[in-house]
């Protein structure tokens, strides 16, 4: 009881409501605009493991997240809309790679996602701020080119892979700027593809071809910063740079193949690997049953024993079975090893685990965090931009301690303090009750008085 009040206590944010915040311009009420980066497939111990120089500059002026726990499938597209909308895949519908919807017959895939159909449960940040009369802007980032709920970003590119970071990030400066005909954004995101392209590749445990490829990540981010500073946004603009998910090693020995625990013709197969989504054909618990046994490192669902954990099953789109491969392993339904790195898994796992780091006029400076969850970063987005949220899975308590001008303490600062004022009070009660006088030692002597009338042992051995 005690420590979840000084939790609540010491964990808030001493103004939790959005206030309007001022730029470096004392004149100006407009809050600084935010800019959110996503380098896909960024796995947080990269940051340990590889030099990133450019980044390492970024964070240690401003905050570092050392890992975001992320939601549950650990996929891009489903995550990269819980960075925007706040909220956990069931409840923003973007729930994996593949989708089907038997009502309809409908499809989903990252090459097949404009149809707004698969979007309109929820509400991207970049369409929320416009409520609020912000202008807004997202480059590449899954969804920003589907008209979700008729409406998309004051500037946006359809999907094109072939354009460089360069390239983007010349038109984010360029909207974030204005001229004198259109203001410049308040929001502004930015998606680039790898480290994820090379880490399924080659696997994350490749040291050489990661290296390389950080390597070109970390000179983008260079990109950016210079790019900042040269059209004076640098120190009044606050930069978000994050990612979806992280990536696990795979290998040919480690395989699941359904085929040899039953035929195909017993399902219909909407996503496979490493969390595969099917639709049996007649009697779902035969089918269920057989999946249930078929490899020691895969677990079976049925939708409604989903654990809570997950946050993954109230949603018509989640399929009556669902196959969780453990981390590394693969489902395929016959022959050999797709690829050698993958993601998708549990998202309480490391190793799916991104990082977030941030700085500029909101931010804290100098400061890290070890975990923080991805739901949380609408919510502190929404505060950067001095506009109320809307309804979302996420909370400021834990980002607060990013933000500079809020008072925060650590968790483990808490707990100390709690543990302290615990041992303190037992210290002080065994005193008292060490010291206090005994009742007795306050009374008068007095005899003890003996009940001699009907104890015969105490009678006196008289004739
Ligand atoms: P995943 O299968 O989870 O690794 O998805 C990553 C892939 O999604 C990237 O390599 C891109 O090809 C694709 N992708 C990322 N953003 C978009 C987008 N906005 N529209 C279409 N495809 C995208
Ligand atoms: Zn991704
Ligand atoms: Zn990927």
């Amino acid at each position: 009881m005690l420590l979840w009040f000084l939790l609540g206590f010491f964990c808030g944010c001493s103004s939790l409501a959005a206030e309007p915040q001022t730029g470096t311009d004392v004149n100006s009420t407009t809050p600084p605009p935010v800019l959110l980066v996503s380098f896909d497939g960024f796995r947080a111990d990269y940051l340990k493991r590889f030099s990133l120089p450019n980044l390492e500059k970024l964070y240690s002026q401003g905050v570092l997240v050392e890992q975001l726990t992320n939601v549950f499938t650990t996929k891009t597209f489903p995550n990269h809309y819980s960075l925007v909308t706040g909220l956990y895949a069931e409840s923003h519908g973007i729930l994996a790679s593949s989708m089907y919807d038997p009502a309809t017959h409908k499809k989903f895939s990252p090459s097949q996602d404009s149809d707004p159909f698969w979007w309109n449960q929820a509400e991207p940040i970049w369409l929320h701020a416009l409520d609020y009369g912000l202008s807004t802007a997202a480059m590449m980032w899954p969804g920003s080119d589907v008209y979700i709920r008729n409406r998309t970003a004051t500037h946006f590119q359809n999907y094109n892979s072939t354009m460089t970071f360069q390239q983007r990030l010349g038109l984010v400066v360029k909207w974030l700027l204005g001229d004198e005909k259109v203001k410049g954004v308040s929001f502004a995101a930015l998606y680039w593809e790898e480290p994820d392209g090379t880490g399924h590749k080659y696997g994350p445990d490749n040291t050489t071809a990661m290296a390389h490829a950080l390597k070109q990540v970390d000179e983008n981010v260079g990109l950016l910063m210079s790019e900042l500073n040269r059209t004076g946004l640098w120190g009044r603009i606050n930069l978000i740079v994050t990612s979806d998910h992280g990536m696990a090693q795979c290998s040919p020995e480690r395989i699941i193949r359904l085929n040899s625990c039953l035929h195909p013709d017993n399902y219909t197969l909407v996503d496979l690997t490493p969390v595969a989504a099917l639709i049996p054909t007649n009697d779902t618990e035969a089918v269920f049953s057989l999946l249930k046994k078929c490899h020691p490192h895969m677990t079976a669902y049925r939708k409604e024993a989903i654990p809570d954990k997950l946050h993954y099953r109230n949603n018509k789109h989640i399929q009556p079975i669902i196959l969780v491969a453990d981390e590394g392993w693969t489902i395929v339904q016959q022959g050999e090893l797709p690829r050698l790195g993958d993601h998708g898994y549990d998202n309480t796992l490391p190793s799916m685990h991104p990082f977030l780091a941030a700085v500029g006029p909101g931010f804290r400076s100098g400061y890290s965090l070890p975990v923080l969850q991805s739901v949380d970063v609408y919510p502190l987005v929404c505060h950067l931009l001095s506009i109320p949220p809307g309804p979302n899975n996420g909370s400021l308590a834990q980002a607060c301690c990013l933000l500079s001008g809020e008072s925060c303490s650590s968790l483990t600062m808490v707990i100390g303090i709690v543990v302290g004022v615990l041992l303190l009070l037992t210290t002080l009660t065994g005193l008292f009750m060490f010291i206090k006088p005994r009742p007795s030692a306050s009374r008068p002597f007095q005899r003890i008085q003996l009940d001699d009338d009907d104890d015969d042992d105490d009678d006196p051995l008289l004739g």
